[in-house]
């Protein structure tokens, strides 16, 4: 595994769990100092251990990303103990419920859009001034194929998860000078541990999800944290403002096709 993420001081919200504690994992096996947020303090503990017992550096905070106070406190803690901060995946998220849009409970719509895109905004505001008194780094936000589609009864998250990407690009814009690369991660239907319980509850469902991905199978989260790491390092130094969609496919539209064999001059198996 390369060292590349030596000396870099990463932030990662929604550590505790799924796509955020490999990412987590990843940066760390990598060389990096790693500050990991959530509000689920055990599931931190276990992501801080993991690291640890690996040969990494992790330190944790329980913070809710959507209360500014706490956000703001957590990247001064991070500023006064490393002195800087290199990258930062803003990852934490929530689902909401699923209703149809006139059925949608409005606080339930607040509090979605409260922790996935105003989470996501005060990530940023607190990261990019750091980062620029650093001298430069990366940022990136994970919104999802829902910024991208129009999945029935999740307007809540869908309407985050767009305005994610509306945020990523005006971040992009007002910092691409300042040696700073804001972008986001568009994941599909990935198997963290929350999807997978879901899945052995709803096996038929699980097997039309799946059968739905060009892929035939779900994402595992390490898949989506490699894109999030890679995004995050020099390797990506001219992608700016983008979203980079790690889906199976899941998004290509379009149809399989499927050569007829039985019909003469198709280019099926000749006989
Ligand atoms: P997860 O539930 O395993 O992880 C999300 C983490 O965010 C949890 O640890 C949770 O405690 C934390 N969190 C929630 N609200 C928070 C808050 N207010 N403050 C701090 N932490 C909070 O789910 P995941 O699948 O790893 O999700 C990570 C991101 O990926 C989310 O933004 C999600 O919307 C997105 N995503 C997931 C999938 C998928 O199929 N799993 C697909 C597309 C996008």
């Amino acid at each position: 595994m390369s060292n590349d993420f030596k000396e870099k001081v990463v932030l990662v919200t929604g550590a505790a769990s799924g796509i955020g504690r490999e990412a987590a994992r990843a940066f760390a096996s990598r060389g990096a100092l790693v500050y990991g947020a959530d509000l689920d303090e055990k599931g931190l503990a276990e992501t801080q251990t993991l690291i640890v017992k690996a040969g990494g550096k992790a330190r944790i905070a329980r913070i809710d990303v959507s209360a500014e106070e706490q956000f703001s406190a957590f990247v001064k803690r991070i500023e006064t103990e490393a002195g800087r901060l290199d990258a930062a995946f803003n990852n934490a998220g929530i689902t909401g419920g699923a209703h149809r849009l006139e059925d949608y409970p409005t606080d339930d719509f607040d509090k979605v859009l409260r922790v996935n895109l105003r989470g996501v905004f005060l990530g940023m505001k607190y990261e990019l001034p750091l980062m620029k008194r650093g001298g430069g780094g990366a940022i990136v936000n994970t919104a999802s194929v829902a910024a991208l589609t129009g999945p029935g009864g999740m307007s809540a998250y869908a309407a985050s998860k767009h305005g994610i990407q509306g945020l990523t690009r005006v971040a992009a814009m007002e910092n691409a000078a300042h040696g700073i690369r804001v972008n986001a991660l568009a994941p599909g239907w990935t198997e963290t541990p929350m999807v997978i319980a879901n899945s052995a509850q709803n096996p038929a469902f699980a097997e039309k999800a799946r059968a739905a991905i060009p892929s035939r199978r779900g994402g595992q989260p390490a898949e989506i944290a490699a894109a999030a790491v890679w995004l995050c390092s020099p390797e990506s130094s001219y992608v700016m403002g983008q979203m980079l969609v790690v889906d199976g496919g899941m998004t290509i539209g379009g149809f399989e096709f499927q050569p007829n064999t039985q019909t003469p001059g198709s280019t099926g198996e000749t006989p």
